[in-house]
């Protein structure tokens, strides 16, 4: 029987997940269907109802989009489900698997991000010295990976410092030996980097991060999350002298091969999806 899996947000018109999937499985012989689901922002347990629904029709898994990561979270927390290690740190989930020992909770959003620097963009996180800009969802998804990584030293900037100092926190609990520190954006002065990784939504706003001159250490990459070949982070960074400039698509597409290699145990090769969405 062919296996179901979907991805719920709201909106869900727009998502490229139905046709990165779709690719995968295409590519992978794998018996799958992928649809695009739209569940309630209006309803308490809106989420968890559709997510039920999916359940009962057969589903076997699913990706979780905004504004329901945090919602994915609270119910892979309850009795009889479970959490990997990075989800729990992140305090959001991107997949689930539905299995008939309950729903995991996993987030591949940062290994995603990881496996996009380092295996597709050549840039070595180990012993480097990364900044993390912003304190949502997105930035607090990459730090398991990220540390995992082997980094020098994470700095965490935010525009509200408060967050990156909690953000700093639950490094310094969960990664003891890990160098952390958290500051605003200001006090970059005087601050060198290899890696800058602007996990921040300016760019969906059409502003750039206010980074002072001299940021970007000789060689240093600049990675946005959000997709775009020339987004304002992006255009700065070139500006400012940053080496490797490169935008989140290569994320979303390793964050889908992640999950998928959860759901099927096999690992699509992703350079021809990639190709797809981003025709040369
Ligand atoms: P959140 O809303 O959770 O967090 C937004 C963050 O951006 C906060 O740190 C906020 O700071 C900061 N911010 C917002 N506006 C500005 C601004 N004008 N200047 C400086 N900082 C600002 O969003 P997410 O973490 O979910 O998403 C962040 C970005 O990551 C989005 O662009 C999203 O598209 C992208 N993303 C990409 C993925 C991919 O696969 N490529 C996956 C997930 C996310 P403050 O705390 O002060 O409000």
């Amino acid at each position: 029987m062919t296996d179901r899996y979907c991805v719920f947000g709201n909106p869900i018109g727009h998502s490229k997940s139905p046709a990165i999937h779709a690719a995968f499985a295409a590519a992978t012989g794998q018996d799958l269907t992928y649809e695009a689901r739209l569940a309630p922002v209006d309803q308490a347990d809106g989420f968890a109802e559709a997510v039920a629904a999916f359940i009962a029709e057969g589903g076997r898994g699913a990706n979780v989009t905004v504004p329901f990561k945090e919602d994915a979270f609270r119910l892979a927390s309850g009795p009889g489900n479970r959490l990997t290690p990075r989800a729990r740190l992140a305090g959001a989930v991107n997949t689930l698997v539905f299995g008939s020992d309950g729903i995991l909770g996993d987030n591949t959003d940062g290994v995603g991000l990881v496996r996009d620097l380092t295996d597709f963009l050549g840039v070595s996180l180990a012993g480097k010295r990364i900044l993390l800009l912003g304190a949502g969802g997105a930035a607090r998804g990459a730090l398991g990976p990220l540390l995992d990584a082997a980094p020098a030293h994470l700095t965490i900037a935010n525009r509200t410092v408060a967050r990156a100092e909690e953000l700093a926190a639950l490094v310094v609990a969960s990664h003891p030996a890990a160098a952390v520190d958290a500051c605003s954006f200001a006090a970059l002065a005087g601050r060198q980097y290899d890696v800058v990784i602007n996990a921040t939504s300016a760019s969906l706003q059409g502003e750039p991060v206010p980074l002072p001159a001299g940021l970007y250490a000789p060689g240093a990459a600049a990675y946005d999350m959000m997709y775009g070949s020339e987004t304002p982070f992006l255009a700065q960074a070139r500006r400012l002298g940053a080496s490797v400039l490169a935008d989140g698509l290569g994320m979303l597409v390793e964050q889908a091969a992640e999950a998928f290699a959860l759901w099927r145990g096999v690992r699509p090769d992703t350079a021809a999806v990639r190709r797809l969405l981003r025709p040369a």
